[in-house]
């Protein structure tokens, strides 16, 4: 009996200690546990606080986003009305600087024919005749090289200048002895050149020589040319290789023969060129018409391109 309390005692003891020992065990697990859940537990607030705190953000920057897409939508709508003001103010200065240049260029023109001497491509005959005062403006003394009587005085309209110059030097450069044998006369020595005429001729000088202010010659703008090819009459200069130039090239100069065979003013003057204007003596040329075949009227719509 004595034998079997014993073992009972150190069985519960043992028991007991074992007990002991897994509570302990129990517990140090429990509480390593808990402290792992509690800083679980922490970590998971955190981690709500940081959501929360990105939720806010979005949140607001989606706000904010709202507003810039309210005021983008507002400064398009401003925008593109402004742009539309932009372009029609624009469109509306083209407009009037489109409308000064016509202005400024009708202005021009008109200026530019108010100072084209009308009488330059006047028509003359016995009923339109020039003033006896008349003058052309400025006349320049042509070149002694191109004159018959190097000893002469010659002159001619100043704007016509360089065009007879270029039309000489043209005739030169081509082998075609060209000179001028009359260019501008005053109506004073028109005169003296008539008394002189009627006095060889009588009645007949009419025939080949304007009276007093009928002219061209007083115009300044009118050229006799004769060449070397002949020594007497003029009327020899159908013959020569000169006049076969002129007619051929002096539309590019701006010249044309007033006087043609069998015209209703003159006799056939084949050295007596005036000058129309190059655009007018190539039209002429072109129509196979001479400078009195037409209408004042549709002469006038050259004079504004008369030296052009
Ligand atoms: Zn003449």
């Amino acid at each position: 009996m004595e034998k079997h309390a014993k073992t009972y005692v150190y069985g519960s003891l043992l028991l007991i200690v074992i007990l002991v020992g897994l509570l302990f065990y129990g517990y140090n697990n429990l509480t390593k546990l808990k402290d792992a859940y509690t800083a679980r537990g922490t970590e998971l607030e955190a981690t709500k606080e940081t959501l929360s705190t990105e939720k806010e953000r979005a949140s607001n920057l989606e706000a904010i986003i709202e507003i810039i897409k309210q005021e983008f939508a507002l400064s398009e709508e401003n925008g593109s009305e402004l742009l539309g003001l932009l372009k029609a103010e624009k469109e509306r200065n083209q407009e009037f600087e489109d409308q000064i240049t016509g202005i400024s260029g009708t202005v021009g023109l008109l200026d530019k024919l108010s100072k084209t001497d009308p009488q330059l491509l006047q028509k003359y005959s016995k009923i339109y005749f020039l003033n006896e005062n008349y003058m052309p403006g400025v006349v320049l003394e042509i070149p002694k090289e191109f004159r018959r009587d190097g000893n002469t005085s010659l002159f001619i309209h100043e704007k016509v200048a360089p065009f007879l110059t270029d039309l000489l030097k043209r005739a030169d450069r081509d082998g075609i002895s060209l000179l001028v044998a009359s260019a501008y006369r005053s109506f004073d020595e028109q005169g003296s050149l008539k008394n002189g005429y009627s006095v060889q001729y009588g009645t007949g000088a009419n025939s080949f020589s304007a009276d007093q202010g009928y002219s061209e010659h007083q115009l300044g703008t009118t050229i006799d040319f004769t060449t070397t090819e002949i020594n007497g009459t003029l009327y020899d200069f159908e013959t020569t290789k000169a006049y076969a130039w002129l007619l051929k090239n002096a539309y590019r100069y701006g010249f044309a023969l007033s006087y043609p065979k069998d015209n209703t003013y003159y006799v056939f003057e084949p050295w007596h060129w005036r000058f129309v204007g190059t655009d007018l003596a190539r039209d002429l040329n072109r129509d196979n018409k001479y400078f009195y075949d037409l209408s004042q009227r549709e002469i006038d719509a050259y004079l504004i391109s008369l030296f052009d």
